[in-house]
């Protein structure tokens, strides 16, 4: 499979069509943004580890029950993908207190819930991703009440199934972001990626952040830290 046009340049990824009008190739780029877009800057080797990292996460979360978008690893940094609408939400699940959260409620980072909380953002740029809620979400038709139920159902899958695998690889998987898209037909899917992009991973002995917190917070050992989360993927992922 050929990329063709390219349909769309994000922060971290490039999107091309194909021959065939249901798939697509995402190619990904080692340029990393934070806060909107206001901090710029390159984790050499990124690209490479989230293309991995994200598919062979994805292809354990299909033999657990959640459909993604995943069909084909096609290099180092381009994989075949389902084409979907993405649905345009930001699903957010958190096992720990961390960022944004910790600064919302004013609770301390590393705080452990007795249980999951999953939460919503309106993904919007010139908005800057407001918080939303599922009454809002229906109000402004961003999803059928039907779609949430089964984005909710699927992301909180995904953490049982995830969080588990990292616990398995000596690491905390402390809050992650997923989005999900339509097929043609209207099915959700999971899409995007899943990566210390879009995860806040902790080792679970020392609390070392393993995560783009490093890049976010000019904390050093960018490269190292997403080289560190590869290795041990790699080691315990059969
Ligand atoms: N996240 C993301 N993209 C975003 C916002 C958040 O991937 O645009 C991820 C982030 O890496 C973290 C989780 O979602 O793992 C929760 O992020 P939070 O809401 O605490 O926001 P932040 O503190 O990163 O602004």
């Amino acid at each position: 499979m050929q990329k063709l046009e390219m349909i769309y340049e994000g922060k971290a990824k490039r999107v091309y069509v194909t021959e065939d009008p249901a798939l697509l190739i995402v190619d990904y780029k080692d340029d990393a943004t934070a806060f909107n877009g206001e901090k710029k800057g390159t984790i050499v080797g990124k690209g490479i580890i989230n293309n991995q990292m994200s598919n062979r996460l994805m292809q354990r979360l299909e033999r657990a029950g959640v459909p993604t978008h995943f069909v084909q690893e096609l290099s180092e940094r381009e994989t075949l993908v389902k084409r979907v609408q993405i649905v345009p939400l930001e699903v957010i699940v958190r096992n720990t207190a961390a960022g944004s959260f910790s600064k919302r409620y004013g609770v301390e980072e590393g705080l452990v819930f007795d249980e999951p909380t999953i939460e919503f953002s309106y993904k919007n740029d010139a908005l800057g991703d407001p918080l939303i809620n599922t009454t809002h979400i229906a109000a402004i038709h961003l999803a059928t009440p039907e779609e949430l139920d089964a984005i909710r159902r699927y992301a909180l899958r995904a953490n049982e199934v995830l969080r588990a695998f990292w616990a398995s690889c000596g690491i905390t998987l402390v809050d992650f972001k997923l989005e999900f898209g339509r097929l043609s037909d209207g099915t959700i899917i999971l899409a995007d990626e899943i990566s210390p992009d879009t995860c806040r991973l902790w080792d679970s002995k020392t609390g070392e952040k393993l995560d783009k917190d490093r890049f976010r917070r000019d904390l050093g050992g960018v490269e190292d830290a997403y080289a560190e989360v590869m290795r041990r993927l790699r080691e315990h992922d059969e």
